[in-house]
Order: C-alpha cells, then structure tokens, then sequence
C-alpha cells in the first residue's frame, strides 16, 4: 500500500510554538496622509474582518499620524468598516510620513501588543514601510498579494501572489515567525459596506522618539503633478485599448466611446511602451489594478499580465477579432470582431441611448 497523498509541503509545523502563539488578531496599517485615509486601509479593513473571523480573533486598526481631530475621525470609520479597535500612536514627529519614525512606531506597537496578521496597501508608503517592518522585526512579508486565506491546519495565512512575471501565481506562508505581514494593492480586495454606529475600543500610545533622532528631514510637501489625471483605480466605468487597434491614430476611438460614457481610459503595456497613452494609465500586472462597473477591452488579447489587474471588474465586454482570444476566458460579453468598426458603433449607439434620455 502507499502512502496517503499530503498537501502539506514538508517542513511545515502543525502546531505553534508557544513564543507564537502569544501573537493574536489581524491588524491593519492605516495609511494617513494630510488627514486623509487612503481607501486601501479600508478594503484591508474588509478582508480582515474575514481572516479574523475565519480565527476568532479581533480586528485592529493602526494609526501613526501627527495629534489632531482627524484621527478619531478616522478610527471611527475604522469601526463601521469593520475594526474592533484602534492603535493610535500621536506624535508631532509623525506629521509627515518618513521610514524611520514609522517604523519605530509600527515595530514597537507589534512588539508590545503581538499581532499575528498585519496587513499594509502595497502603495509607496506602503510598500515602504512594510519592508522597513518585517527586516526590523526579522518576519516574513509577501508583497503585492492578490488573495489572502487562512489555513486551518496551521492557523497561517495564505498570502497569494503573481510571480514570474505574473506567469504563475504562489502562496507563500510564513510559519515561524510573526506577525505574517502582506501587502495588498489599492483595488484588489473590495470595499466593505459601511456599518453606520459601530463603534471600537481606542488605545493611545506615544512615540518617544526625538527630531534630533531622526536623520531624515522633510523640507517641502510638493504634491504629485500627476494627481489630478487618470483616476483608473476608482473609475466605474473604464474604455481600454490594446495593440489590436493597429496604430495610435485608431486610439482616438477609445477617446471618443470612454467620452460618451464618461469612463476613464486605459490600455495595455505595448501601448504604453509605444508612447500612445502615458504610463499612469497602464493596466495590468506592472500598471493599476481596477475594478469599476463596466471595463470595455478593445484589442486587448487578454494576457495574464493584464488580466490579473481587471479581474475585479464588475462586467468585461471584450471586443477581439479572435474568437480564441484568452479575454473571452473571462470577459462577460464577447463582441468578436474588428474594434475600429464596433468601437464607433457603439459610441453611436450609447450616444443616441443617452440622448434619448435612456441611462445606460
Ligand atoms: C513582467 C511583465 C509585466 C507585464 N505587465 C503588464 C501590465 O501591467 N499590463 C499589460 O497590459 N500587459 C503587461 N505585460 C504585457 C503582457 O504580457 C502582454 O504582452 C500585453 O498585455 C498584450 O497587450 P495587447 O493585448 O494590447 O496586445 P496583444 O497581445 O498583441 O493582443 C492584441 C489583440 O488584439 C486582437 N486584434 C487584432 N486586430 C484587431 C482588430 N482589428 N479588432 C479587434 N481585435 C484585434 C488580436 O486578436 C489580439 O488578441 C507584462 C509583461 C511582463 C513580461
């Protein structure tokens, strides 16, 4: 007889050491900048409250920002997304986001009160602050996940990821050593409802850190010149195009159907490695990660690069000339066809729905 099939790979404990078990609750880092909380911190909140739930543990916000009205402000969102409490670490020092002071502040807040998850947006602070984290406190951390899960058998997470070059997908979990930390991009993980009248514990803590600890200085806040353009991330509705078009004057009719509808524009990599649209409106993998309403992909082949950063969409209308094409694996709608024909005629026709006082 052989032996049962495992799925477990070897090496893997069962059972936590006791040093390990001390570690409880799933935090997440509220990324805080000029009062404001980015909407990552709350989609991570959701996903959270699902890990915790699946352990039986609390949800923990935390907040490192300078004092002020806006963070009791924002622990109480923290709440009605779904926090059981909020670490809240006040410190004038911690104004302006800076690596070392964060990471002060987060490792010593981990250290004392032991979170066994701690989730962070893979944003550029984010992604910042996670690394400088999990060396500090010589943990694992997997970046850029796309799926978190509990594993039962061994109360770890399952961090999931794309990995060579988005070709394979691996789940990484981090078993002797805590908190598992991960990060997630901005629109990957969906944003909860709000539960209005939730309510949380607070705990306060300070930094003790002085400015003269601190080698870094921040001498101007310039903000980003880009910040006003492509807004692809928290569009609802999304026109993109890809190479099928042919060449960039044929872009034009993405323009023309994303203007009628009111959507945002994007394309895929070639596109933006050929000049005809600007890197920050690049989606997939290496560009944003959406998830609006209504995505129209036209020419686009549907590579797993690209994919991975549309699946979320609510409905994917592909438009291909290839009925084999890999977007009709997951689109919703498929439009097999020549996309400089059908693009203008839908435009035409939302045109006219939309003129006829018809809402879409
Ligand atoms: C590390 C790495 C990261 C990457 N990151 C990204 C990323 O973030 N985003 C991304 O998009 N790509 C990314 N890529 C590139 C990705 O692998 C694909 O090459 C890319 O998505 C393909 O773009 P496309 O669909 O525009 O072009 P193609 O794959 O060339 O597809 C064109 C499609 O148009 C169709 N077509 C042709 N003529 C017409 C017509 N007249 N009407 C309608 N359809 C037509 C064809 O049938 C074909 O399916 C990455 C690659 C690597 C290696």
């Amino acid at each position: 007889m052989t032996e049962p099939a495992t799925s477990r790979p070897a090496g893997r404990t069962v059972e936590l050491d006791e040093r390990l078990k001390a570690y409880k609750g799933v935090w997440v880092f509220m990324e805080m900048e000029r009062g404001h909380v980015h909407p990552v911190s709350w989609e991570l909140i959701g996903e959270a409250r699902k890990l915790a739930d699946t352990l039986g543990v609390e949800v923990w916000g935390v907040l490192l920002a300078t004092p002020g009205e806006a963070n009791k402000a924002a622990a109480q969102s923290a709440f009605a997304y779904g926090a059981d409490g909020v670490y809240l670490m006040e410190d004038a020092i911690l104004a302006e986001y800076r690596t070392a002071p964060y990471t002060a502040g987060l490792s010593y807040l981990v250290d004392t009160y032991k979170p066994e998850i701690l989730l962070l947006g893979a944003t550029t602070l984010g992604r910042d602050l996670a690394s400088a984290v999990a060396t500090t406190l010589a943990t694992g951390l997997t970046a850029d996940c796309t799926k978190l899960a509990i594993d039962m058998d061994t109360r770890s997470m399952a961090a999931t990821r794309p990995t060579f070059g988005g070709s394979l997908l691996c789940t990484i979990h981090t078993l002797k050593a805590r908190p598992q930390m991960a990060t997630v991009r901005p629109r990957v993980m969906a944003m909860p409802a709000k539960q209005a009248g939730r309510t949380g514990r607070i705990i306060t803590t300070d930094l003790g850190l002085k400015e003269e600890d601190i080698v870094t200085k921040v001498l101007d806040y310039i903000p980003d010149r880009d910040q006003d353009q492509a807004q692809l991330a928290f569009a609802d509705f999304i026109v993109a195009g890809g190479r099928g078009l042919g060449k960039p004057e044929n872009f034009r009719l993405v323009n023309d159907l994303a203007s009628v509808l009111g959507a945002e524009v994007g394309g895929t990599r070639p596109l933006v490695q050929a000049g005809w649209i600007g890197a920050e409106r690049q989606i997939g993998q290496t560009g944003k990660t959406i998830r609006p309403k209504l995505y129209i992909a036209a020419g686009i082949s549907g590579a797993i690069q690209h994919r991975v950063g549309v699946e979320g969409a609510d409905c994917i209308v592909a438009i291909n000339s290839d009925p084999n094409a890999p977007i009709f694996d997951f689109a919703h709608f498929g439009l097999v066809g020549d996309a400089t024909k059908i693009l203008p005629a839908l435009t035409e026709a939302f045109r006219h729905r939309l003129a006829t006082g018809n809402a879409i």
